[in-house]
């Protein structure tokens, strides 16, 4: 085996979990004889890499942790040496023997060495795929598999995708108290910022908590006012102040004194490179617009069927004064007529189905989380770079599921290069 580049202790982890070496007549480095009974539970977390391993060394069967390294000397860079839970390790698995261990003598464990003993053309596969100089190592090749089996991988990694996220609403939920009805709203306004001006929407939702927006849902001007005065917008040093603006910011100074509300620093919002349909703007508008008529909407969502009846809640259309402008004073020949179907598909996929999902999770509703994952692909495929990569590679992108699983794998996954941990990996090393 001549190229070591990509030795790694992944590969050799992998390696000693499915036994893919050359087990006959294996000796410690002093000379006994070693039978793997069993390799041990993969530890994922700190501590040896395997725990609970059987192994014969000699006449003596032991049990207990197995530690892998790439060189020997690993050992002390890695700082094994004092620390008491390397202290019970049965066997010392290592690529290669390269210096004695010079830690504590007391920790000098049988070793075995692994160079030769492993399978050649296994390794050049393996080799092959991380070579490749992208982010998506299997490009050329996932498209060789069966279908069948990229469709399994794909459900799987769109149900990884949505406990990772039902984990983070979780988080937030405790954070705000219970409170579903403030993570729907939350959630909801950082995805119609998209990924530019996310977070100064999470701020601004939170800078207008639902008790304070529910007691103005019966008056256009005061509600819009408490948004764009709250965004700090309504104060952009290049705003011209037309008929509307005065009037927000009529009602925004006496609201701000009623309840002692600080506006935001408008230089947070970011225009650039965007197009006017997605201005801060436009999206504080359609925030606004959507607290307005449905500020209990995490029980509204609740009770939907299907993925239709929530557009139908988030369908809407703009106020006038957006149908011909984009920003605040200044009238453009064109403007917004509506909430896209874009959008609201948008918002359903990375705020809607999220929290609903935690929620069932949370409840234990198991119908609830298969309704959310029948859900995404009932919605139409998110389109990036990233989803384009992945159809150019034969992993068609037809809804929702499937560029969402495409963006787990490979946020989680291929990025990291964790191809071993991959089942499309695992395949395409095994062929
Ligand atoms: S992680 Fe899996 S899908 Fe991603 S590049 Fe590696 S083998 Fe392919």
């Amino acid at each position: 085996m001549k190229d070591f580049k990509y030795i790694s202790e992944d590969y050799l982890h992998y390696v000693w979990k499915y036994r893919m070496l050359d087990a006959d007549a294996l000796v410690t480095d002093d000379g006994q004889l070693v039978e793997i009974i069993y390799p041990g539970y993969h530890n994922h977390h700190s501590g040896p890499d395997f725990s609970h391993a059987k192994i014969r060394i000699g006449d003596q069967l032991w049990v207990g942790n197995v530690e892998i390294h790439v060189l020997h000397s690993d050992w002390d860079k890695h700082g094994h040496g004092g620390d008491p839970a390397y202290n019970n390790i049965i066997l010392h698995v290592v690529y290669e023997k390269d210096v004695a261990v010079l830690s504590n003598v007391k920790q000098q464990f049988p070793t075995i060495e692994l160079k030769n003993r492993l399978d050649n053309a296994h390794f050049s596969k393996y080799n092959a795929l991380l070579s490749s100089g992208r982010d998506f190592p299997c490009q050329n090749l996932i498209g060789l598999l069966d279908q069948s089996f990229v469709k399994q991988w794909l459900e799987k990694q769109l149900i990884e995708r949505l406990m990772q996220k039902a984990e983070l609403v979780q988080k937030d939920w405790q954070f705000f108290k219970g409170d579903w009805d403030t993570v729907m709203y939350r959630y909801l306004a950082r995805a119609l910022g998209l990924k530019v001006n996310a977070d100064p929407m999470w701020w601004l939702s939170g800078a207008l908590p639902l008790p304070l927006i529910r007691k103005y849902t019966d008056n256009d001007l005061a509600f819009h006012a408490l948004y764009f005065g709250q965004s700090g917008l309504l104060f952009s040093p290049t705003i011209r102040e037309d008929g509307y603006v005065h009037a927000l910011l009529t009602h925004f100074q006496h609201l701000a004194r009623r309840h002692e509300l600080q506006p935001m620093d408008p230089t947070i919002w970011r225009f650039l490179r965007m197009r006017p349909g997605s201005f801060p703007t436009v999206r504080v508008a359609q925030l606004a617009l959507i607290m307005q008529h449905m500020p209990h909407l995490f029980s509204l969502f609740l009770q939907a069927n299907s993925v239709e009846d929530v557009r139908q809640h988030l369908l809407r259309p703009m106020p006038e004064y957006w149908h011909n402008h984009y920003i605040l004073g200044k009238p453009s020949k064109r403007g917004v007529q509506s909430i896209s179907a874009s959008t609201v598909d948008r918002l359903i996929i990375n705020a809607v189905v999220p929290v609903l999902f935690a929620y069932a999770q949370y409840s234990q509703d198991e119908s609830r989380m298969e309704k959310m994952i029948e859900w995404m692909y009932a919605l139409p495929s998110e389109r990036n770079a990233l989803t384009e990569m992945f159809a150019n590679s034969g992993v068609l992108q037809f809804d929702a599921a499937t560029s969402q699983a495409t963006i787990h794998a490979h946020q989680n996954y291929c990025r990291p290069r964790k191809c071993l941990q991959c089942a499309i990996g695992n395949k395409l090393l095994s062929r």
